[in-house]
């Protein structure tokens, strides 16, 4: 048995990396246990965030989009540009350039603030002992005053779309695509699904999204899954809702018929490659002996409470596999609020305000509650809408698309959701999270005075818009 660690932390995701900074810097002797390496036998660190989620899937947006921009709406500016191509094999290797330079980022973070890497599959064992198993085999165990689990998740696989190496393929296996297909299946509507369609349909691919559900962007605000439904349309994505996927078949070893049954029977498409992106589970297996005292629930997520205590006392789960939503900054902050608890601080989280993003362009964002939620809840509310294309500074980026919609309490005037779709809606998001955070009203919005000519006036106006008084725009009842 070696030396007693304050805190260990199991998995070095945007989780638990950030859980072990924050324990050694609050002066706690902390260790993160890894399992991920590369194909040198080191220590990969970042998780799926970094190495196969939202750090590579917005390398490959971003240079699909420049791309796109360029090819398409250069001419706008009066910029001739001949013949865009893109270089795919040069555009992933850029992608695993940023991938490589931030998981050693983290290498470098962890010697500086003191945290020991343990590199091995880590299992939990009564009386908060971690068993680690490293690549060579070897085994030790380490002691803790506190776990922390952080192990994440892992994609969802179908029996109707077992993956296929080249055809057949998850998140990780979209990422690497080598050349452009000619025609891409994508089973899924959801956040991945909706980027990685966009990613190729950027570079000329015909791309097919199969939803099994009616409804697109269930979650979202109507007027956001409307909105986006109409532009995604425009750009050659076909979305087929209430498509279930029932079977695959490889012809040939080189493409991949997909069948499926919607509301009209049954049917088929042949495409060159298929992403199968219909959602993540939790990954806990080999993660708990059986007498360690922690508990999952009935989907298999780690049991924990409000603070991320789970039924085994000093032991705590973070991130994706625990429950709400499956985000990089949710894991982190939950990372970061059971560390200060670890540390006697009080540590904060707040539940109702985590921004949710698609990196398609327009970016879809929101924060807080949707329309039809505060319908359902029974809530008197007011809704002000404002699009970018009334703001001088989104006709000049030529970036026009989208609007702002502020939802707020009648009564109390207290902001309850923000809602957008935009060129930058990931960034603009922000200022409404902040917003949200400290409780403002639509009069605190109104009030701020907003830079112009900038994209955020749009959420200025469409607060003003909420009480009749935006000032660019007609306004729908009058103050
Ligand atoms: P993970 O990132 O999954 O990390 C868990 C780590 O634990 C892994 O490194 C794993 O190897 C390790 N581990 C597991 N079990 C053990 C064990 N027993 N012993 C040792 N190590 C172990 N989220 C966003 O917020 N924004 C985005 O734009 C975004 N884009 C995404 C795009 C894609 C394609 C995908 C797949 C996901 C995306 N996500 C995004 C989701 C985001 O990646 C996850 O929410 C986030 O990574 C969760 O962090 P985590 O630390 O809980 O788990
Ligand atoms: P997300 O969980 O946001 O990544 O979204 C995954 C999407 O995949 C959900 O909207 C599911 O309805 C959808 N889905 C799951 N199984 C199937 C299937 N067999 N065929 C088509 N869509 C599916």
């Amino acid at each position: 048995m070696s030396d007693k660690f304050d805190v260990i932390v199991i998995g070095a995701g945007p989780g638990g990396y950030v859980a072990a900074i924050r324990a050694a810097q609050l002066g706690l002797k902390t260790a993160c246990v890894e399992k991920w390496v590369d194909d040198k036998g080191a220590a990969v660190l970042g998780g799926t965030c970094l190495n196969v989620g939202c750090i590579p899937s917005k390398a490959l947006l971003e240079s699909t989009h420049k791309f796109h921009d360029a090819k398409a709406h250069a001419n706008v500016h009066g910029i001739q540009v001949g013949d865009v191509t893109m270089d795919v094999p040069q555009m992933v290797a850029r992608k695993n350039q940023i991938v490589k330079n931030l998981t050693s980022g983290i290498t470098g973070l962890f010697k500086a603030n003191g945290v020991t890497l343990l590199q091995g599959m880590g299992k939990l064992l009564p009386g908060k002992q971690v068993e680690v198993t490293a690549a060579d085999g070897s085994v030790s165990v380490h002691e803790a005053e506190n776990v922390i689990l952080a192990s994440g998740s892992v994609p969802v696989e179908i029996p109707p779309a077992p993956l296929t190496e080249g055809l057949i393929l998850d998140n990780a296996g979209a990422l690497d695509i080598e050349e452009t297909p000619k025609r891409l299946g994508v089973i899924g509507a959801g956040v991945i699904g909706l980027e990685m369609g966009s990613v190729w349909a950027r570079l000329g691919t015909e791309v097919t999204v199969l939803e099994a559900m009616d409804d697109f962007l269930a979650a979202a605000d109507k007027d956001v899954a409307k909105e986006a439904a109409k532009l995604f349309k425009k750009q050659n994505l076909d979305i087929r809702l209430g498509a279930r996927v029932t079977g695959t078949e490889i012809l040939d070893g080189k493409e991949v018929l997909v069948r499926y049954t919607d509301s009209e029977g049954d049917k088929e498409i042949v495409v060159d490659k298929l992403i199968v992106a219909v959602g993540r589970r939790p990954q806990t297996q080999g993660l708990l002996s059986a007498d360690s005292g922690v508990k999952l629930d009935e989907r298999g997520f780690i049991f924990v409470d409000e603070h991320c205590r789970t039924d085994a006392p000093g032991v705590y789960a973070i991130g994706d596999s625990v429950r709400g939503p499956m985000l990089a900054h949710k894991a982190s902050e939950e990372g970061i609020m059971v560390a200060d608890i670890i540390a006697g601080q009080h540590g904060h989280m707040n539940y109702d305000v985590i921004p949710n993003i698609i990196y398609t362009h327009p970016e879809l964002a929101w924060v807080g509650k949707t329309e039809q939620q505060l319908k359902a809840d029974g809530v008197k509310y007011k809704a002000g809408k404002f699009p970018f294309a009334a703001t001088g500074r989104a006709m000049a980026a030529n970036d026009t698309d989208g609007f702002v919609k502020v939802l707020a309490c009648e009564e109390t005037d207290r902001i309850l959701g923000i809602h957008m779709v935009g060129g930058v809606a990931s960034e603009l998001i922000g200022q409404a999270v902040i917003a949200m955070e400290f409780c403002s009203s639509t009069e605190d919005l109104q009030m701020t005075i907003f830079a112009h000519p900038t994209v955020s006036e749009a959420l200025h106006e469409a607060a003003l818009a909420a009480d009749g008084r935006a000032i660019h725009m007609a306004n729908r009842k009058k103050r």
